[in-house]
């Protein structure tokens, strides 16, 4: 079946103008046969994170924060559609079992608590987004994706059971799309096998969408955003950057590795395994190709700046004076994957290992215990990782104007470098 899966973010769905933006977009390929993924509206899935902290708190409040994101959702509703009892019953369902969860006392899975819970805004917004296509009567149908995407439970960072979710999508998504053009899905979140949900990941849902443009042969995948593209570094750090028209896979994944938040960097493997072209594209400006990325070759790019905040740089070193030789490097290797610390950066020297790591100071901390007595570990926080792709002397210098630079690196067309950012000094007026 010829079809295309479009997943539409969090920014896209922040408000009412946001859906009705949605359904502009979607009026433009009424007659395609297309999956929508889309994300919870706004900044709803760091509310939904607050609801999780405070009732493992037991400050008493989770209940009133789930109040004020339900009041949200009902408001944006109200503001779209004309709300019917069908449509206020579809909406509280969802609220109740959490409503449910939150009366028992907390089970001791954080992370599987916090699946059920975080999990909700995007079962809202799908819904709320069904429920405005039904009104402005454009084919489609609402699915749960958890009847499709199945995976282990590993909770909050799931992985994919690949053959099943496979057979799922063909069996459950290419059916519905014959009864209706648009089937409106929600990204990611999964289910497994024994239907708990769980969730994929913070900023899952470009994945979702590229395992159903996968599982589905889809012939694109589209990402609608608040950019005009992939640009040449984040719009928010830099002036005067510009959009890549064309990017290759490998290119992608090079940028996203290192932090460029403009995909998931888990979105490109699947898609690249099939050779569908993934279009980034403004949701704000829907006549724009954006960007397309697919299977170019020998492409030249101008310097591409990629900068991950909130990195620790790790300094490793044996006690005694032994070297850092294979078995410990092994055995560190060995941890960092045990506590799921992403290695950015490293480097080895006689009696010492360094690695740049994203800082997630709960797993730093129990790496570090358990290192144990025979290493000492220093560690260096508030720095950034500055990835350069094809770089040039001009930029370079100017990347590390008022930078004290830890740690740099240079491999073929990529500079990295682990940096602390300088305040200005400025000699003090004399009297
Ligand atoms: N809503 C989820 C998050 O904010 C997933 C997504 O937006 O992609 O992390
Ligand atoms: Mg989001």
């Amino acid at each position: 079946m010829q079809l295309k899966v479009f997943k539409f973010g969090g920014a896209s769905v922040k408000d009412a103008e946001g859906f009705i933006n949605v359904g502009k977009i979607l009026q433009k390929y009424k007659d395609d046969k297309i999956v929508i993924v889309v994300s919870a509206m706004g900044k709803t899935t760091n509310a939904l994170e607050e609801v999780v902290k405070s009732y493992y708190a037991g400050d008493g409040k989770a209940a009133e924060l789930l109040e004020n994101i339900k009041n949200n959702h009902f408001q944006l509703i109200s503001q779209l559609i004309p709300v019917s009892a069908e449509i206020m019953d579809d909406i509280n369902d969802t609220f109740v079992e959490i409503d449910w969860i939150l009366e028992e006392s907390p089970h001791d899975d954080y992370d599987y608590a916090y699946d059920q819970i975080v999990s909700i805004g995007e079962l809202l917004s799908s819904k709320i987004l069904a429920h405005y296509l039904h009104y402005m009567k454009i084919s489609s149908t609402w699915l749960d994706i958890r009847d499709v995407i199945l995976t282990d439970n590993t909770y909050r960072d799931a992985r994919i059971q690949w053959e099943t979710t496979q057979t799922n999508a063909k069996n459950k998504i290419e059916p519905l799309l014959k009864s209706a053009n648009h089937v409106v899905t929600q990204g990611f979140i999964g289910s497994t096998s024994e239907n708990f949900t769980t969730t994929l990941g913070r900023e899952g849902s470009d994945y979702t969408a590229a395992i159903l443009s996968y599982c589905l042969d889809a012939e694109s995948m589209h990402i609608w955003k608040d950019v005009p593209g992939v640009l040449t570094g984040d719009p928010r750090i830099f002036d005067e950057v510009i959009k890549l028209p064309r990017l290759s896979y490998k290119e992608a994944i090079e940028m996203t590795y290192y932090g460029a938040k403009v995909i998931h960097p888990k979105t490109i493997k699947p898609i690249q395994n099939k050779q569908i072209p993934l279009y980034v594209r403004p949701f704000l400006d829907p006549a724009s190709e954006g960007t397309v990325i697919s299977d170019q070759k020998e492409l030249s790019y101008p310097p591409i700046i990629v900068i991950e905040p909130d990195q620790t740089l790790l300094h490793i070193s044996t006690n005694d004076f032994s070297f850092v030789a294979e078995h410990h490097l092994s055995m560190i290797f060995a941890l960092l994957a045990k506590y799921r610390l992403k290695v950015n950066m490293m480097r080895n020297t006689a009696i010492s290992f360094t690695v740049c790591v994203n800082n997630i100071p709960e797993r730093i901390k129990k790496f570090e215990n358990e290192l144990g007595q025979e290493f000492k570990m220093i560690t260096d926080n508030d720095l950034e990782l500055v990835t350069i792709r094809h770089f040039n002397e001009d930029v370079l210098k100017d990347m590390k104007k008022n930078k004290l630079i830890l740690f740099e690196e240079k491999l073929q067309d990529t500079v990295q470098m682990v940096v602390r950012n300088l305040p200005k000094m400025k000699r003090k007026e004399t009297q």
